[in-house]
């Protein structure tokens, strides 16, 4: 059966990535149709929206998306990717291979993946002006105060449901659970500032912990998300699956991604009950675009986490053993990586050894 996937490639320098990624997929001789609906600023122009009714329907009639990152004019087209599909799990691997160029002594045992919570949190887009709040009874437990007394200035609402925070739990221990049949620590660990914020990050501690009493061939730890960020850094070695609320989970992801070797290296899969797509974690790369020197790793591999979803299983393999070999052999590596290779001469390294 042919598998679709919509093909949006982003602003700057995300095409640069994308469309040699594109390539080596296609060597790969699948059977897999590309989609590529018009979105972003050629949409604009031709059918006078970033987002016209057209891709909605491509991407309802697809099976992933694969995602180019996007400056503004594709946000709208990412904003139904996420909200409007349901993907609540953000999975983003930080796997260090030998090559990548990593600030750490000792990066070897560096293999874990953060699951941050996609949808909620201070994501969920309600902010407004304090004067909006003033004739609430609301109080500020912690100035003794309240909200009318703090003076002009704006808030955002942080939501962490129930309902949200049980199903990316549950997501990161299954995860755990396939991790550990083959041959991972089979641990999940979370991080919340529940100590600041006992009701919402509290909750989420609390459901994280329920979930847990059903998985108890998985080991599980929280921590307070200021020390977990201290323990990532300082002994990474020791996480498996880490499952964070969103804005944690956002900032912390690219934090793992330094510690792998850059942004360039890090790919992310959105997953919800029926749909996924896959992007890297870096953003547009605007201050090199146009220079052919993005280093596309990041969207290789998220290619090779939407093949896997796709259950192209040995396709994903190949794809992701020939971009190690050219870490392992060091020659053909661009820039951020060390090396002097552009785009271009990376993909060319890793299509001769596909
Ligand atoms: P956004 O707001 O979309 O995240 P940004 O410019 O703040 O955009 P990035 O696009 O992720 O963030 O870029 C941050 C820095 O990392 C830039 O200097 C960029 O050139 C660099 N960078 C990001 N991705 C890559 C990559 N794949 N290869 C090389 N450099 C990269």
């Amino acid at each position: 059966m042919t598998r679709r996937v919509v093909v949006i490639e982003g602003e700057d320098a995300a095409p640069e990535a994308m469309r040699p990624t594109l390539e080596l997929v296609e060597q790969l001789g699948l059977d897999l149709e590309w989609q590529r609906p018009p979105v972003g600023a050629a949409a604009e122009q031709s059918h006078g929206s970033t987002f016209p009714d057209e891709a909605r329907a491509a991407i309802d009639a697809s099976d992933a998306t694969l995602f180019g990152s996007t400056s503004g004019p594709s946000a709208r087209a990412l904003f139904y990717l996420r909200w409007g599909r349901g993907t609540y799990a953000n999975v983003r691997p930080a796997r260090w291979f030998p090559g990548c160029r990593s600030p750490l002594a000792e990066p070897h045992a560096l293999d874990f993946v953060i699951v941050r919570e996609n949808l909620e949190d201070l994501y969920v887009g309600v902010e407004g002006d304090l004067d909006e709040l003033a004739g609430s009874n609301l109080w500020s437990r912690t100035a003794g105060r309240p909200i009318s007394e703090l003076g002009p200035g704006r808030f955002a609402l942080k939501i962490i449901s129930e309902a949200g925070t049980e199903r990316v739990t549950r997501f990161a221990f299954e995860l755990a659970r396939r991790r550990k049949a083959e041959g991972g620590r089979g641990k999940v660990t979370s991080g919340t500032k529940h100590n600041m914020l006992s009701h919402s990050d509290g909750l989420f501690r609390q459901v994280a912990g329920r979930v847990a009493e059903d998985y108890p061939d998985i080991e599980y730890e929280n921590f307070i998300v200021d020390d977990f960020a201290h323990r990532m850094i300082a002994r990474p070695g020791e996480l498996d699956v880490v499952v964070l609320p969103n804005l944690y989970g956002d900032i912390l992801s690219d934090a793992a991604a330094a510690l792998i070797g850059g942004l360039g290296l890090a790919p992310s899969g959105c997953y919800g009950n029926d749909y996924a797509y896959f992007e890297s974690a870096h953003g547009t790369a605007p201050d090199i675009a146009g220079r052919d020197i993005i280093n596309p790793t990041a969207t290789i591999l998220a290619a090779v986490m939407l093949l896997r979803y796709l259950e192209f299983n040995d396709a994903a393999e190949s794809l992701e053993q020939a971009v190690t070999r050219v870490y392992a052999a060091g020659k053909a590596l661009t820039p951020d990586q060390g090396g002097s290779a552009s785009t271009r001469e990376f993909c060319a390294a890793v299509a001769k050894r596909l």
